[in-house]
């Protein structure tokens, strides 16, 4: 029990190493309440954190068959060990629409939606670095296999033993990310959306799913009047004070915009790679072109996500050249 940390009356906290990831760690949570269990996301599918997370079972005493899983988000460090859950403990697996979709659609190695993300890539300029889908932590984490899933959704209600859950809409992230608000205990579990010592990843999806930095900027400002008492978040150290949070993470979000537009102005038409090299990046590597491959995905996905944000706001454009990549250039 050594390593499991009770929160608040019945919610549990077990930090699970993620290893040779930059997020370094995962927060998984447990809310036990006469004789239930809710146990929140997975860490990634891999044989060391399933051994983690069967001793977190086991050292709870939980009782498998009134167990549920709910899973805030589809990535991998989310979701990883979902199918295990599922097979191997029987246990009921809750999730969101809108990401349970495009979860199973990458659960297959050659999907049309893996693809797409190497598609993304080219059109981001990034043919010069060569990625691989295989240096994609999503791809390599992720879980093989599909499984049944209960559809919870924002305002649907959730009960564990004497706690009383309502799904919040936390898109942006991902496209739908969703969190649970325990209203009588304050309580929230907000998966990635507010991260206390890091800057959750606001990546471009693709054009149907759009301005994702709109949507997750408009959603954390939502937060800012809920009365919260305890946040607990998926990564890292728990934020004390939210609306302080809130502003640091929008004042952040503020200046890459800022930083963007200010390098398409002085440098006229660029790529989302060229964006993405000119960005104050918070690694060891001094710049873009020396980041390990697995993390130009996220830099470049990150810089695309300010570029589409600031095309919402009729700030740039972008024009595709005969190769299909895309420029963008300020209004
Ligand atoms: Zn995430």
């Amino acid at each position: 029990m050594s390593n499991i940390k009770k929160l608040s009356d019945g919610v549990y906290l077990k930090i699970i190493p993620l290893k040779g990831n930059p997020l370094k760690s995962i927060n998984i949570y447990m809310v036990k309440s006469k004789g239930y269990t809710m146990i929140v996301d997975t860490g990634f599918n891999t044989e060391e954190i399933r051994e983690e997370m069967l001793s977190f079972i086991e050292d709870m005493g939980v009782d498998l068959s009134k167990t549920i899983l709910f899973l805030t988000h589809l990535h991998s460090d989310h979701t990883g060990l979902a199918t295990w859950f599922h097979k191997e403990l029987g246990v009921k697996i809750y999730m969101g629409d809108i990401d349970y979709r495009i979860m199973s659609s990458m659960t297959d190695a050659n999907s049309k939606r893996w693809k797409s993300v190497m598609e993304t890539t080219h059109l981001q300029g990034l043919d010069e670095d060569n990625l691989k889908i295989e240096e994609h932590a999503g791809f390599r984490y992720r879980p093989k296999a599909e499984f049944p899933y209960v559809s919870f959704n924002p305002d649907y209600i959730l009960r564990v033993g004497d706690f009383t859950f309502k799904g919040m809409d936390f898109s942006g992230h991902t496209p739908g990310m969703i969190g649970l608000y325990e209203e009588s205990k304050k309580i929230l579990f907000c998966g990635d959306h507010l991260l206390g010592d890091i800057t959750p990843n606001i990546t471009f999806w693709d054009f149907t799913v759009g301005d994702s930095l709109g949507m997750y900027l408009k959603n954390i400002e939502e937060l800012r009047d809920l009365p919260i008492d305890h946040l607990y978040s998926s990564h890292r150290a728990l934020i004390e004070d939210v609306p302080k949070r809130i502003d640091e993470l929008k004042e952040h979000h503020n200046h890459r915009i800022d930083e963007a537009l200010k390098t398409l102005k002085s440098k006229g038409k660029c790529t989302v790679r060229d964006i993405a090299m000119n960005m104050n990046w918070d690694m060891r590597a001094k710049d873009f072109s020396e980041f390990p491959n697995t993390q130009k995905f996220f830099a470049a996905g990150e810089a695309h996500a300010h570029l589409e944000h600031l095309r919402a706001i009729g700030k740039v454009n972008f024009e595709k050249d005969e190769d299909g990549v895309l420029w963008y250039y300020a209004l």
